[in-house]
C-alpha cells in the first residue's frame, strides 16, 4: 500500500488537480490520497473565523462569499459533465450552507474548528466528482472516522490503524481510496485538527497505521531545498535525508513539512518521499533511516520565538535549580525548544507564549526574569555535523556581523542552533548560504 498526499497547490488550480488524478493512475499498487483543502481556503476560512471572533458579521459575510465565488469558477473549470456539474454545485451549496449558518450562531472554539474543516471536505468531494466524471473507480475514506487525537492532542498510531483498517476491510478489491489531511475528531468526539500544515502529518500517520511501503508527498517544489527558498533564491534541493534530519528541518522552521510530520513514518521505518507535482519526472528528496551522506545539508529559520533568562546568585552549585525551572513550563504545557546555561544563569527558548505571564510570575520565585520576544531560531542541520572540517570556524566566520543572542551546539549530532533577533533572518539565511554551501 502507498500513501500520496497532495498539498494546496497541488490542487489548487482545476489543471493542477486533473494532473493529480493522473498521477494516481500510474500505481500498481492499492494508494490512499491525502488531500489538502485548495490553496489559499484554510487562510480564507481563518480570516472568516477572525472576522466572527471579532464579532464583525458583514466582513464574514462578504469573505464567505468570495470564497463560494472561487468554487463556483473552480468547478466550472474542473468538470465538463452536467451530471458531474450539478453534484459539484449541490456540494459547495451544503458546505457555504453551513457557513452561513455559523455567521447566525454563536461563535465557539469548537464551531471555529468546524469552520476550518470545510476545506479539506470540500477539496476532497469535488476530487471525488471528478474522479467519477473521468470513470475513475475510488472511494472516499472520511478522515472524521479514523483520524483522531486523544486528550493531549496527540494522534495515537494504534487507534487509528483499528479504525482505518475497519474501513478499509469494508471495501474490498478497491485499490484507489482518497481522503482528507488535516481534519480529525479530538478526544471529545468533536471536529478539530492537526494544526496549520497538517496534511503532511495526515499522511505520515496514515503510512504508519496502514505500513505502507512509502509515503509520498506531492507539493510545489521538488524536494527539501539547502535553504528557505521564500528568502534565499539560490537554494538546492537535497537528494537525501534522514528521519533525524528530516524532522529537525521540518521543527525548525522548513515549511515543505509540517513540524510533526517525520515521527510516525520513522518509527514504521517508512520512507517520506518529496515530490514536485508541477514536475513530477524530478528525484526530489528521500528520507528515511540513511542519512546518504555527512556534513551539513541545510539551514531553517523558525519565527515567533521568545527567549527567557533566569538569573539567579542562588544558583550557584544548587541542584534542583533547573527542575524547578522546568516545572514551571511543564505546568503550563509549554514546550522549550533551545537551552543554554551558565552558572548563574539559564536561557531557553519557547515558540508559545499563551502563559507567558504566568510563567514569568512564577519564573520570578527564582531570580531575575528577562524576556525577548520576537526571535527566530536558525537551525544548521546535517549527519555528524560536529564530524565536518571546520565547521565551527565557517559556520561563525559567516554570521560574523549578526548578534547572536543564543548557541546550541552538542544536543544531538544533527544540528547547531542559533537565536537571532527576527529582523536579521533574512541576512543569516543568506550569509549561511554563501559561508557553508558556497551558494551566493
Ligand atoms: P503544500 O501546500 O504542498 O503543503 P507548502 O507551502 O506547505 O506546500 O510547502 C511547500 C513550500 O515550502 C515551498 O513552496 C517552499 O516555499 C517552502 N519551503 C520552506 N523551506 C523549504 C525548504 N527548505 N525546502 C523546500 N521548500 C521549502
Ligand atoms: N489546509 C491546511 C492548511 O492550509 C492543511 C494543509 O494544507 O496541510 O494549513
Ligand atoms: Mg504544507
Amino acid at each position: 500500500m502507498k500513501v500520496m498526499k497532495f498539498g494546496g497547490t497541488s490542487v489548487g488550480k482545476p489543471q493542477r488537480m486533473k494532473e493529480v488524478a493522473t498521477l494516481i493512475l500510474g500505481n500498481d499498487e492499492i494508494i490512499i490520497v491525502v488531500l489538502s483543502a485548495l490553496s489559499g481556503t484554510t487562510n480564507a476560512l481563518s480570516e472568516i473565523s477572525n472576522s466572527l471572533a471579532r464579532g464583525d458579521r458583514s466582513a464574514a459575510k462578504e469573505q464567505i462569499d468570495a470564497l463560494e465565488n472561487q468554487y463556483h469558477n473552480f468547478i466550472s473549470d474542473l468538470l465538463s459533465d452536467e451530471k458531474g456539474i450539478n453534484k459539484a454545485k449541490a456540494v459547495i451549496a451544503e458546505h457555504f450552507e453551513f457557513l452561513n449558518i455559523i455567521l447566525r450562531i454563536s461563535f465557539s472554539e469548537a464551531l471555529n474548528k468546524d469552520l476550518l474543516a470545510q476545506g479539506e471536505l470540500l477539496s476532497t468531494k469535488l476530487f471525488c466528482i471528478y474522479l467519477d466524471e473521468i470513470m475513475v473507480c475510488h472511494v472516499l475514506l472520511p478522515a472524521l472516522d479514523f483520524m483522531t487525537i486523544d486528550a493531549n492532542d496527540e494522534p495515537q498510531i494504534g487507534t487509528i490503524r483499528v479504525k482505518l483498517s475497519q474501513l478499509l476491510q469494508q471495501y474490498p478489491g478497491n485499490k484507489i481510496f482518497i481522503t482528507q489531511g488535516y481534519i480529525c475528531r479530538n478526544a471529545k468526539g468533536e471536529v478539530d485538527n492537526l494544526k496549520r500544515g497538517g496534511s503532511d502529518y495526515s499522511a505520515s500517520l496514515i503510512a504508519a497505521a496502514v505500513n505502507a511501503c512509502i509515503c509520498e508527498i506531492w507539493t510545489d517544489i521538488d524536494g527539501m531545498h539547502n535553504n528557505d527558498p521564500r528568502v534565499v533564491s539560490t537554494t538546492r534541493p537535497i537528494d537525501q535525508l534522514s528521519f533525524e534530519e528530516a524532522a529537525e528541518l521540518a521543527y525548525f522552521g522548513a515549511k515543505i513539512l509540517h513540524p510533526a510530520s517525520i515521527w510516525p513514518a520513522q518509527i514504521f521505518n517508512i520512507p517520506v518521499q518529496l515530490l514536485n507535482t508541477l514536475q513530477p519526472a524530478a528525484k526530489g528528496t528521500l528520507v528515511s533511516e540513511k542519512a546518504g551522506s555527512v556534513g551539513v545539508k541545510a539551514v531553517a529559520a523558525k519565527d515567533g520565538i521568545t527567549a527567557i533568562r533566569i538569573k539567579s546568585s542562588r544558583m550557584l552549585l544548587a541542584y534542583g535549580f533547573l527542575r524547578k525551572v522546568f516545572e514551571v513550563f511543564e505546568k503550563y504545557r509549554t514546550s522549550i525548544d533551545m537551552i543554554t546555561t551558565s552558572e548563574v544563569a539559564v536561557s531557553v527558548t519557547i515558540d508559545n507564549d499563551t502563559h507567558l505571564p504566568e510563567i514569568t510570575r512564577e519564573l520570578e520565585i527564582y531570580g531575575t526574569v528577562e524576556t525577548d520576544v520576537n526571535q527566530t531560531i536558525v537551525s544548521i542541520v546535517g549527519n555528524e555535523i560536529s564530524e565536518t572540517e571546520d565547521i565551527m570556524h565557517k559556520l561563525f566566520a559567516s554570521v560574523a556581523a549578526i548578534p547572536i543572542r543564543m548557541v546550541s551546539y552538542g544536543g544531538s549530532r544533527h544540528n547547531i542552533s542559533l537565536l537571532i533577533p527576527r529582523k536579521y533572518k533574512e541576512e543569516t539565511l543568506r550569509c549561511l548560504n554563501k559561508g557553508l554551501f558556497g551558494l551566493d
